[in-house]
């Protein structure tokens, strides 16, 4: 690999151009340069592959992905962050492109015309919204390669919950149906300035087949209405979404089990026999 240029550490980066972290923008910044290459390393090899950033802050998370070779395109809401990230585009020629907006907002899809990994810090429920709109396109095997994302402890356990567990729930059924999460790294609060008041871990997320004849909206219904009432049996909580008391029978799955107790496969069969 070419050598990489050397660059100022992130705190004179961050001091220099006046960044307090903002509270309204949930900016909690990572600082540790091994820990953030560890981080950029959860993708796999990123050498000449194209990388969408969210939330880039200052440019930690960015200048790993810049050192593994990556091509990063990097959309960020807060200008005051500009002109760090501009330093880093100066550094890497060619190799980093900034987006200002908000990327709630934008078509991320439009901006790459090659598979593309996704990475990103971002806060919480902006993380969220994003990961639940990038799981839900109509098209699949989508255009990302994979999703490399920091959460909240808590919700990358729902995310990768087994049936049968407290975590399990629409999140997991969500996000397995046709995709693959794992846990790739638990962060310690205590990384972050500021430190948020919880556990971080990452989750990485590979597109997998989709099963035949079933929709996201479906299996949202079902999902909606069995978890709604978790601690119903089924023939209850399902009572009103059209198709599913007879998918029950015709699958032959018990009436009286809970939301909690099903796979994935299950919804996803019961998703499959719905009549709306
Ligand atoms: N990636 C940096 C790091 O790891 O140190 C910063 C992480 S900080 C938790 C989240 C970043 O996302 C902030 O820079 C914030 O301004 C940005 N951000 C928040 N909401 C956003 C949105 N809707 N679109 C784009 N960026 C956003």
């Amino acid at each position: 690999m070419d050598k990489a240029p050397d660059l100022p550490p992130l705190r004179e980066v961050i001091a220099r151009h006046g960044l307090s972290a903002s509270k309204a923008l949930g900016q909690n910044f990572l600082f540790d340069e091994q820990l953030l290459a560890r981080i950029a390393a959860i993708p796999g090899k990123l050498k000449d592959k194209a990388v969408l950033e969210v939330g880039p802050g200052p440019g930690g998370l960015t200048r790993a992905l810049l050192r593994a070779g990556a091509r990063v395109t990097a959309i960020e809401m807060d200008r005051r962050c500009l002109p760090a990230l501009a330093e880093l585009a100066d550094a890497f020629p060619g190799q980093l492109t900034v987006i200002e907006g908000d990327a709630l907002k934008i078509d991320h899809g439009a901006l790459f015309d090659e598979p593309y990994a996704i990475v990103a810090n971002l806060p919480y429920n902006v993380g969220t919204a994003l990961f639940t709109g990038w799981l839900a396109g109509e098209a699949w095997p989508p255009r990302w390669s994979s999703l490399t994302l920091m959460f909240q402890q808590e919700v990358a356990q729902r995310i990768v919950a087994e049936a049968g567990s407290d975590p399990y729930g629409r999140l997991a059924v969500l996000a397995q149906w046709r995709s693959v999460p794992k846990l790739a790294m638990k962060v310690h609060r205590s990384a972050f300035t500021p430190p948020p008041k919880v556990m971080s871990a990452i989750i990485h997320v590979v597109p997998g087949k989709a099963p035949e004849g079933v929709s996201m909206r479906r299996l949202e219904k079902v999902t909606e209405a069995a978890f709604g009432q978790r601690r119903k049996m089924l023939r209850q909580s399902l009572k009103g979404v059209p198709g599913a008391i007879a998918a029950l029978e015709t699958l032959e799955i018990d009436h009286q089990r809970r939301a909690e107790t099903l796979s994935v496969d299950e919804f996803v069969a019961i998703a499959r026999e719905l009549t709306v």
